[in-house]
């Protein structure tokens, strides 16, 4: 069988990889449904995150029937089977967001599509995010089916509460600190030279614990949801190998060129330090 760039097989007829199932978020449709199983249990909550909390999937002076998923074809960005044609990609508000355009939303919902993608644990990405042409409207799987398998069976089974309570609200954002390194010395690996600080002194500890904040606010750190960034544990005030990995994902995907992807220097931080 032939395999979208993703990876998974695809087919002129679904049936041949299991069949499609129903997605449907307040009475709209993605049709004629995507692939059955742990990838639909994805893309339903995916899809009602989206409806609740970014943009409504249907208004009555809106354009309906916008929302689509299985379609065997090619990719019309590349020249490659799309993820459409495994049933692993649907497109959200299609005729809001068209193919090849930029910025069809606002900062604050891109915001909340990272942190609904962070609760995905990255096995979704966006089109927003594509380096070549942007396809806003899209979302395709992008890991195999041992990852879909274990976030499938996260957001089945009561998914983590999607808005938090309505207890003492917690502060939104990690906040800024004031830099205070001299110049040419920047945060980064514990183990680097003297100008690397990394939380091996206690007193730069808390600075450390803020950037590993905001890398995890900014959806970056595998396997912990960007609302986590008050409570887990993984913000140590320790730099190590991985807090290398969320700072070069986060350059990747918001500051990219930059000479030192895995370091924070001032420029980074002034970026990185905002919602
Ligand atoms: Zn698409």
């Amino acid at each position: 069988m032939p395999k979208s760039y993703n990876g998974w097989s695809a087919s002129p007829n679904p049936a041949d990889f299991g069949g499609l199932a129903r997605l449907e978020v307040a009475g709209e449709t993605f049709a004629p449904g995507v692939r059955a199983g742990d990838v639909h249990a994805v893309f339903q909550y995916l899809a009602e995150q989206l409806h609740r909390r970014v943009e409504p999937i249907v208004r009555p002076d809106w354009h309906q029937a916008d929302d689509w998923g299985y379609s065997y074809r090619k990719n019309v960005n590349a020249n490659n089977l799309s993820c459409h044609a495994s049933g692993t990609a649907i497109d959200y508000n299609a005729t809001r967001h068209p193919n090849g355009k930029r910025g069809t939303f606002s900062a604050g919902q891109v915001a909340e599509i990272r942190r609904i993608l962070g609760e995905l644990e990255g096995v979704v990405c966006w089109g927003g995010d594509f380096t070549g042409t942007a396809d806003e409207m899209h979302f395709e799987i992008i890991k195999g089916a041992g990852d879909i398998a274990r976030v499938a069976a996260k957001v089945r089974g009561g998914a983590p509460a999607p808005v938090p309570p309505p207890a003492p609200a917690p502060p939104h954002t990690p906040g800024k600190f004031a830099w205070n390194l001299p110049a040419g010395h920047y945060y980064g690996n514990i183990a680097g030279p003297a100008k690397s600080h990394g939380g091996y002194y206690s007193a730069e500890r808390d600075e450390v614990r803020n950037i590993q904040q905001w890398l995890i606010y900014h959806g970056c750190v595998p396997g912990v949801p960007s609302s986590a960034w008050a409570s887990s544990g993984w913000a140590d005030g320790k730099w190590e190998g991985p807090t290398d990995g969320a700072m070069a994902t986060w350059h990747a995907r918001f500051y990219a060129g930059q000479p030192f992807p895995a370091q924070c220097w001032r420029d980074d931080y002034d970026r990185l330090a905002r919602a």
